[in-house]
């Protein structure tokens, strides 16, 4: 964080120096040569003043004019007749010098009575500005002075640029770190609150702290149910192991008369299957927390698997003389056959489990206002209202020795429930005490 914070600082402070430098000599740079050119301007017409360039008064005394020492260091003086041939030049001898009709600032001058001109000299590294006047008698005078091209003037800046760069990437190294001092600070405070609801530094990570706030106590809630989940599955797999070793001890000591031997082997088998129904309900809903990614959903008939499930538990009703019915339509779904197989058994199971003698059990199947309802309505015992809202927890019984009289582990209907979430289902449950349960799943 820190070093991002140094290397943002300063290519923000490498930016704002480049481009402000960049800036000013473009500015200053466009002034200078609105002076260079008003200079040039002004000291043309003092030439023109001073009376020297007068055509007929060179022509008089030509010879003059060539010791006439007008050699100035910043400014050359070239004296052109209307023709273009150089009367005079303070800097090279005018004979010497070609025709200057063609020159630009020259043809604006003839044209407009002045002109102006700027040509670049590569070899120096100078600019020539160039201000030629049209005089009365048909002569032209040109002034010309060299100036610093704007590259040179920029690298004339470089080492102050550099200077100033260095300065201000210490200070970024200095103004970061007391940044991200600064800003640390009330966020390790918050780290170290967070489980005070109250404590908000910075109002704007406040979604961010309830975020993590709302995670910190998922996973302090997971884990509470974990630790839950593995006392009552350790409880619950207690009661069977004791029952089964206890008999083993009373086989080992002979304590029991033979009438007895075959009670005890089939408490011993209903004990183990008990274990075995334990197990393979804890391995269902294991499987389950991680099925998510390994379902297969594909369109199934939620009527036939209705029907398979009621004609699969036919047995299982008739013990108890109960008349299971399945009715409906074919009635398609996106889902994993499989669980939904699971979840259709383990509601009918517990329809026929908490049925009293000669009851009811009707599964039906049909789609109303777009969705697939499966309904399984009992004529049993029912829930008291009070406990509707806790009987899909793991473990969770309204009568304990009722579900384990039946073989029931108290996690047939968190599995229901693991399944109805896989497909983004819904399930209610409505139930009158005496009077039955009714259990509908909407996908
Ligand atoms: P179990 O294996 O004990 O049946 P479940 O998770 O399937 O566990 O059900 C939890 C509890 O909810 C049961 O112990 C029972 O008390 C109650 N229950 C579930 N289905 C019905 C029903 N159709 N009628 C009455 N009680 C029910």
């Amino acid at each position: 964080m820190k070093q991002k914070i140094n290397i943002r600082l300063s290519i923000i402070a490498l930016v704002a120096v480049v481009t402000t430098t960049i800036g000013i000599t473009i500015v200053y740079y466009n002034l200078f040569q609105t002076q260079v050119k008003g200079d040039l301007r002004q000291n043309a017409f003092l030439l023109v003043e001073s009376g020297a360039f007068d055509a007929t008064a060179y022509k008089k005394i030509e010879s003059e004019y060539k010791s006439y020492n007008y050699r100035t260091d910043s400014l050359r003086i070239t004296w052109i007749d209307s023709d273009g041939t150089v009367l005079f030049d303070n800097d090279t001898d005018a004979s010497h010098l070609s025709n200057h009709l063609q020159r630009p600032e020259i043809q604006q001058a003839l044209k407009d009575g002045e002109g102006y001109s700027q040509r670049h000299s590569d070899t120096m590294n100078m600019d020539t500005y160039y201000y030629a006047l049209l005089l009365n008698d048909g002569t032209i005078l040109r002034v010309s002075t060299m100036a610093r091209t704007i590259l040179s003037i920029l690298f004339t800046t470089v080492p102050v640029i550099i200077f100033i760069v260095v300065i201000i990437l210490l200070g970024c190294v200095v103004i970061g770190h007391l940044l991200t001092m600064q800003l640390m600070k009330p966020l390790e405070k918050m780290a170290e609150n967070l489980d005070n609801p109250n404590f908000v530094e910075y109002k704007e990570l406040e979604p961010f702290v309830n975020k993590i706030r709302s995670q910190h106590e998922d996973i302090l809630a997971a884990a509470k149910s974990r630790q839950d989940f593995t006392a009552n599955v350790s409880h619950e797999l207690k009661t069977p192991i004791t029952a089964i070793s206890g008999y083993a001890e009373i086989i080992e000591n002979r304590l029991y008369d033979q009438e007895s031997e075959v009670h005890i082997a089939k408490q011993i088998r209903h004990n183990a299957d008990r274990l075995l129904s334990i197990v393979n309900d804890i391995i269902k809903l294991s499987e389950l927390d991680h099925f998510e990614t390994a379902c297969t959903f594909e369109t199934v008939d939620l009527y036939t698997i209705a029907e398979e499930c009621v004609f699969d538990l036919k047995a299982l009703s008739e013990k108890k003389h109960i008349t299971l019915t399945c009715n409906g339509d074919t009635t398609f779904v996106n889902g994993d056959k499989a669980l939904i197989r699971e979840m259709i058994e383990n509601l009918v199971q517990n329809a026929i489990r908490y049925n009293n003698e000669y009851g009811e059990v009707n599964v039906s199947v049909s789609n109303k206002k777009g969705h697939s309802i499966i309904k399984v309505k009992d004529t049993g015992i029912g829930i008291p209202s009070d406990q509707l809202g806790r009987i899909f927890e793991r473990f969770y019984r309204v009568d304990k020795s009722r579900s384990r009289e039946t073989g029931g582990t108290g996690l047939g209907l968190a599995i229901v429930k693991h399944i109805v979430e896989i497909h983004s289902a819904k399930i209610d449950i409505s139930s009158t005490i005496g009077e039955g349960t009714e259990i509908l799943v909407s996908f």
